[in-house]
């Protein structure tokens, strides 16, 4: 009798929700109360060796039961596949998500789909590295050029890159791979904080926070800017003070300006010594960011934590409007679409400084940012990686942050793994926290959508 190969054969599917709004954490000139959430899979084989792929995609509260819901609709696409065949050959896995010839028309590739097509491809990548034995990161490193590029979908990009481009680029890096690895065991990767600058923060806990971030070590500092110049001109102001003049100050205007209007207001600021400008306007207007960027050099400009997919990452490296590329662990299709952006990268020459302001995006961009300095930008200067201190104890495999460097991590699978009382503690909306919170205050929590509550959001 021929053994039945495993297979995968359930996910849990979770709407995660933590309660940030209530102390402004991560509240920027577009988004003034976040409630930092994950739309979390956990997806199980039969094999019988214990190990589950935990993936998420990160949202800010409500509509993350959208998300939720297109997972579970892009399932069908994964159940019953054998786990050996799908984990050796994820790049057409992933592909298959993308293409599904219903699914396709909610997208394609961008928007609620692309950010469920995340979670389920995160969750499979964290499978092959646990089977593996292996952190994500030198999984990735360990791959030859050539399976590296075969995890590529490569539809859209020849005008840019090839695949034979890519693999003389990958090429480069083999020999110095293993001497760039013990380096970074070393050394670490830099990172910059934003946790001191969240528009909400008061100016006493700005520069609190900021002479704290000096004292760990950091030498590069975020703050939002965006709702009010003359608030900006005191924030910054006071941040320089605190930091004094040798370390970099970036600032986060979250897609806030037009045009002119970036224009003007950045240059009210220029005189802080800024080291870039992040989302001057829409992350979709490559025009607009370059008129941007060309009129306020040599600040630099940053994005792509918006950018939907490695389409428009194209289009933006290729047209010279970004100086600083910020992937995003859960916005385009997981790790096989970041490796394309990464190479897109390479390829024009711009620093990848990875964007993780959310939760669990550091413990996971951290094995994308080693896996560049590794196996394909290589050594770069420019290289920072994005840092928040919050909701990192939730994790099994939390980040390791030391005098401003994150060091790599070393436990089988891309430290997504979520612990088991914060999921029921934190489910929306019958986690013991939600519930809880429905019970003393007699009102509905804050991430349940209200008419109060969509007062004075956005718009
Ligand atoms: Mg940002």
């Amino acid at each position: 009798m021929v053994k039945d190969p495993g297979r995968l054969v359930e996910i849990d599917v979770v709407d995660l929700r933590f309660p940030t709004s209530r102390s402004l954490d991560g509240s920027d000139a577009m988004h003034p109360d976040p409630d930092y959430s994950a739309a979390y899979v956990v997806l199980r084989t039969d094999i019988g060796d214990g190990l589950e792929g935990h993936g998420f995609a990160f949202t800010l509260g409500r509509g993350n039961e959208i998300c939720v819901q297109a997972i579970r609709s892009l399932w069908p696409l994964l159940k019953g596949l054998v786990v050996d065949e799908v984990l050796a050959d994820l790049g057409t896995v992933t592909r298959r998500l993308t293409s599904d010839s219903q699914l396709r028309w909610l997208g394609p590739e961008k928007g609620v789909v692309a950010l469920a097509t995340a979670a389920l491809v995160n969750a499979m990548w964290d499978l092959r590295a646990k089977r593996a034995g292996l952190p994500l990161w030198k999984l990735l490193c360990g791959l030859s050029p050539e399976a590296l590029v075969a995890e590529v979908d490569w539809r859209y990009l020849s005008d840019a890159l090839t695949p034979d481009q890519a693999l003389d680029l990958l090429r480069v890096r083999v020999p110095g791979k293993a001497a760039q690895e013990a380096r970074l065991m070393e050394s670490g990767l830099p990172a910059y904080t934003t946790s001191a600058g969240w528009l909400g923060y008061s100016d006493e806990t700005v520069r609190a926070r900021a002479r704290d971030a000096v004292r760990d070590g950091f030498t590069y500092l975020k703050v939002k800017v965006g709702a009010d110049l003359d608030d900006d001109i005191r924030r910054c102001a006071a941040l320089r003070e605190e930091i004094g003049p040798d370390r970099r100050l970036m600032i986060d205007a979250n897609q806030r300006w037009d045009v002119g209007q970036a224009v003007e207001w950045i240059g009210h600021l220029a005189r802080f010594d800024l080291h870039w400008v992040e989302e001057p306007t829409s992350p979709d207007d490559v025009l607009g960011l370059r008129a941007i960027r060309e009129a306020v050099h040599p600040i630099g400009i940053a994005g792509g934590e918006h950018v939907q997919n490695r389409v428009v990452f194209k289009q933006l490296l290729a047209g010279s409007a970004l100086d600083f590329c910020q992937i995003d662990a859960c916005r385009v299709a997981g790790v096989g679409e970041n490796i394309a952006i990464l190479l897109l990268a390479a390829r024009y020459g711009v620093p990848v400084c990875p964007h993780a302001g959310g939760v669990g995006l550091c413990e996971m961009v951290v094995h994308l940012a080693a896996f560049d300095a590794i196996a394909v930008r290589g050594e770069d200067p420019d290289r920072v990686v994005e840092y928040v201190d919050h909701l990192h104890e939730h994790f099994l495999d939390p980040v390791v942050v030391a005098r401003g460097n994150y060091r790599l991590p070393d436990r089988p699978g891309y430290s997504t793994e979520i612990r088991p009382e914060t999921l029921s503690r934190f489910r929306f909306p019958d986690g013991a926290y939600w519930a809880e919170d429905r019970g003393v205050s007699g009102q509905p929590g804050a991430a349940t959508t209200t008419d109060a509550d969509l007062e004075g959001a956005p718009t």
